[in-house]
């Protein structure tokens, strides 16, 4: 039997699938993605997202995509307030599943200065608005501002929930927010035995809070690497794998982890089972 998997993060849309992603939808369908969802990043990418949408969405066989768009705050030096516009445009007249990927990231330099930083802390509220208005969770990108994050989410009573993707922070983190009513994102890194903190994680918040995600074309899982020295592309059909080490590192059964995931990952995002 083939377990039923959500891919609840893919930049499936993104020019490295251009010459082969039908064959990848296939594959992915026939290795049990039923669904995968796309996700924006930035306002110049939006048709593409939803041509690569119709177009998976007109395939036999493959898994049913859905759209979440919305600005990236790594990209935050290209959003201008009108992208906004489009994005409230897009919620309007598109059936879009969640906001994303939305939040802070300071991993780079110029991102920590007071004036970027304070942009990114506007685009997010200003997408948290968004998202309660719509009514759509979200799915947030989080690097190294999760106490800002936090404090953004509460200060706007957001109550809409949604996914922490590729959950990179610890414990302490993980019950912050969950408590606020997110999964966590769980993509290949779980493969690696050496990625201790989110093995920590998983094992102390338990199957319950926990969703699947490849983030391709990144994160691929170990087992899928090609080479050390050069980054192998992930694709959707990779998630298995994903399922995989998360079960291996929860001592848990495939199968009975793989309906956890999919009931958390319909209450994520607001679906019926
Ligand atoms: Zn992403």
């Amino acid at each position: 039997m083939t377990l039923k998997l959500f891919d609840t993060h893919t930049h499936f849309d993104v020019p490295d699938f251009d010459h082969d992603r039908e064959q990848l939808a296939y594959a992915a369908k026939a290795a049990g993605i039923e669904h995968l969802i796309l996700i924006g990043f930035l306002q110049k990418r939006f048709a593409d997202l939803l041509g690569t949408h119709d177009f998976i969405n007109h395939l036999e066989n493959a898994p049913q995509s859905h759209l979440a768009p919305g600005l990236h705050p790594f990209y935050i030096e290209q959003h201008q307030i009108e992208h906004l516009q489009d994005l409230e445009q897009l919620l309007k007249n598109q059936n879009c599943i969640a906001i994303a990927e939305i939040g802070l990231d300071t991993f780079l330099k110029q991102h920590k200065q007071a004036e970027m930083f304070q942009k990114q802390k506007d685009f997010f509220a200003a997408q948290l608005e968004l998202a309660q208005q719509f009514d759509k969770p979200v799915l947030l990108h989080i690097r190294k501002s999760h106490a800002e994050v936090l404090h953004i989410l509460k200060q706007q009573q957001f109550k809409q929930g949604g996914i922490a993707h590729a959950f990179g922070g610890g414990v302490e983190e993980a019950k912050a927010f969950i408590k606020l009513g997110f999964k966590l994102g769980i993509t290949g890194q779980i493969t690696n035995p050496n990625a201790r903190k989110l093995h920590q994680v998983v094992q102390y918040v338990g199957p319950e809070h926990l969703v699947l995600e490849t983030d391709c074309p990144d994160m691929t899982p170990l087992c899928c690497q090609s080479s050390t020295e050069q980054r192998t592309r992930n694709t959707p059909a990779n998630l298995p794998y994903v399922l995989q080490g998360l079960a291996k590192s929860l001592h848990m059964n495939k199968e009975v982890l793989a309906e956890q995931l999919w009931k958390n990952t319909h209450q994520a995002l607001h679906l019926a089972i």
